[in-house]
């Protein structure tokens, strides 16, 4: 059996960052695990091919929810990266950091370090933003953002325009000054390719001879002597195997996956464990409790000026795009289809914003079964403004359902489960239509056509939304950070409570979700965790 110092499960966007991290003095050996294989597809590369990866099994968990009652007893499609570079191999590029009192609440619950001003510098270092460094904005790191305001489509210019006569500021940077308004989103790209943490991180750091990433290679269980974790057994190519950690194994499998493998290596709720015939080496009830995710759903309309309908459609509109792509690396192929958004409050006496919006010049009533409909466009010319909550108050779980590391968990999102995230849902669909009800939006648009004219008492937007809303994919705290061993997975330095040897270090341990989407964060949990493994290093 072969000896590392690091042994990371996962290559995701935290994963990612460790193994460049803890590689780069040459000192220590790291392994990856990663249950999937390369990142080295057109689709993973391309932008838009997200539409393709959304379902594709060859690099998708492809996870299912528990039917859900707050969603009209819908069952969620939980897409998640398996691939080098995980979800950021798969994700729609958006660029958003999260709040400043997002970071400043993780500190004052008791985590020393993750403030705002603490992660500040971190998100900084990480990042090379192609809009210049200022205050808030870093140049010169490895992971490359780029600034489309040149790039979105003309009727993106509408919907800011509508925006700002609803009410809301023009915000010319998300991770700026403020959060609030509407704006363009940054994306992590570099020259019309993705950007993942892979592209940014783990290639440069797999030239190293001291890291080694075995892919392929799905981590079934933490090897324990005592309390200590001392290594990882793990399957590829229908083998078991093991490898041997002389420092610290640390979990990066993801918000789905961290909770599970603790499970299955016998830390978590005990009757659980019990119950599955797993014997019980620590308990804790908290591994897969507290999840948090944002749920969203579009408003979709028909509009009398062309859309990216129109050139994504025909198959001449395909050849041109697709030409324009390989040709210069650029056009549709080489964005998100989330090309503006911005950040607003349903209340106006709350003190921040509590709902992201998204634009997209772009519509898909019409879906194909078996492909995220982003390159089958409905015949006519429709855009979508769509929006999605960011602090809801519902939390569900993530348990497995048997001791088989190849059985799927049970993820039970319970959305919509509280009143507050239901009424906020409701005065935000609401503002969603006051958008397109001002005169920038309005003069242009024919019809709406998802949900229709016909929804408009409250309970009626209320059955809407829990039919079509559904996860935008920012599951968070499964493994939650915090000082208490009772109400927390892993403390504030991301070790394990309870058991020596042992970190997470991954979307899973934010004590709470942040204002945004999480890519970025989960990123910048990467860096700050490989500074805390580093000074713990003697
Ligand atoms: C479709 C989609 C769209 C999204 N859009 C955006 C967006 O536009 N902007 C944004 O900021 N965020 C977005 N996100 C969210 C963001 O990408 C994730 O929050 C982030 O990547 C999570 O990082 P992570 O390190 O926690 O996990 P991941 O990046 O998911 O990495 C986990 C890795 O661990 C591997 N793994 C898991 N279990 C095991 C095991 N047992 N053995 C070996 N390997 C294992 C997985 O295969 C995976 O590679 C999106 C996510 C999805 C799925």
């Amino acid at each position: 059996m072969q000896t590392y110092d690091f042994i990371i499960v996962g290559s995701g966007s935290a994963g990612s960052v460790l193994a460049d991290r803890l590689s780069a003095s040459g000192r220590f050996s790291v392994l990856v695990l990663e249950a999937g294989g390369t990142d080295r597809r057109f689709y993973v590369q391309m932008p838009l091919g997200y539409g393709k990866t959304f379902f594709d099994p060859a690099v998708n968990w492809n996870y299912k929810a528990e039917p859900d009652p707050g969603l009209a007893g819908n069952t969620d499609h939980w897409p998640r990266g398996k691939l080098l570079g995980g979800s950021s191999s798969i994700n729609a590029m958006v660029w958003i950091r999260g709040a400043r009192e997002d970071f400043d609440a993780w500190r004052a619950a008791g985590n020393p370090g993750w403030g705002y001003d603490d992660l500040l510098p971190a998100f900084k270092a990480l990042e090379d933003n192609q809009a210049g460094a200022d205050t808030w904005r870093g140049t010169g790191g490895p992971l490359h953002v780029t600034d489309c305001s040149e790039a979105v489509h003309p009727l993106t210019k509408r919907y800011l325009a509508a925006g700002q006569q609803a009410g809301l500021p023009l915000n010319p940077d998300f991770n700026g000054a403020a959060q609030e308004g509407v704006g363009i989103y940054q994306i992590s790209t570099r020259n019309g390719r993705r950007m993942s943490a892979a592209r940014a991180f783990l290639r440069p750091a797999m030239k190293r001879a001291n890291v080694r990433v075995e892919m392929n290679a799905l981590a079934t269980r933490v090897l324990f002597e005592g309390k200590r974790a001392v290594g990882v057994e793990y399957l590829q190519n229908g083998e078991t195997k093991t490898a041997r950690a002389g420092r610290e194994v640390i979990l990066s499998g993801g918000s789905v996956n961290s909770p599970q493998l603790l499970q299955l290596s016998g830390i978590g709720p005990s009757a659980l464990l019990g119950g599955l015939g797993i014997p019980v080496l620590h308990a804790n009830e908290n591994v897969g409790a507290h999840l948090q995710d944002h749920v969203g759903i579009n408003y979709t309309f028909k509009g009398r000026l062309p859309t990216l309908n129109q050139t994504l459609r025909p198959w001449w509109g395909k050849l041109l795009v697709g030409m324009q792509y390989i040709l210069t690396r650029s056009g549709p192929l080489s964005l998100s289809m989330n090309n503006a958004g911005g950040f607003f409050r349903t209340d106006p006496a709350a003190t921040r914003p509590n709902m992201q919006l998204y634009f997209q010049a772009f519509s898909t009533v019409i879906p194909k079964s078996g492909e995220r409909p982003i390159l089958t466009p409905d015949p006519w010319p429709g855009f979508s403004i769509g929006l999605s909550n960011c602090r809801p108050s519902s939390r569900g779980e993530i348990m497995i359902r048997s001791s088989n590391p190849r059985d799927y968990p049970k993820i039970v999102a319970n959305a919509y489960s509280t009143n507050a995230d239901v009424e906020e849902m409701l005065a935000a669909v609401k503002f969603v239509r006051k958008i397109a009800s001002m005169p920038a939006m309005a003069e242009i648009i024919e019809e709406e056509v998802l949900p229709g004219p016909s929804i408009t008492s409250d309970a009626d937007l209320i059955q809407d939304f829990r039919k079509r809303s559904g996860t935008v994919y920012h599951p968070v705290s499964t493994c939650r950070m915090g000082p208490n061993p009772s109400r927390a997975v892993v403390d504030p330095r991301l070790k394990v409570h309870g058991l020596e040897g042992l970190r997470v270090i991954d979307a899973s341990i934010f004590p709470d979700n942040i204002t945004g989407n999480t890519n970025a964060a989960s990123i910048m949990t990467g860096w700050k965790g490989a500074e805390l493994v580093l000074e713990d290093q003697k």
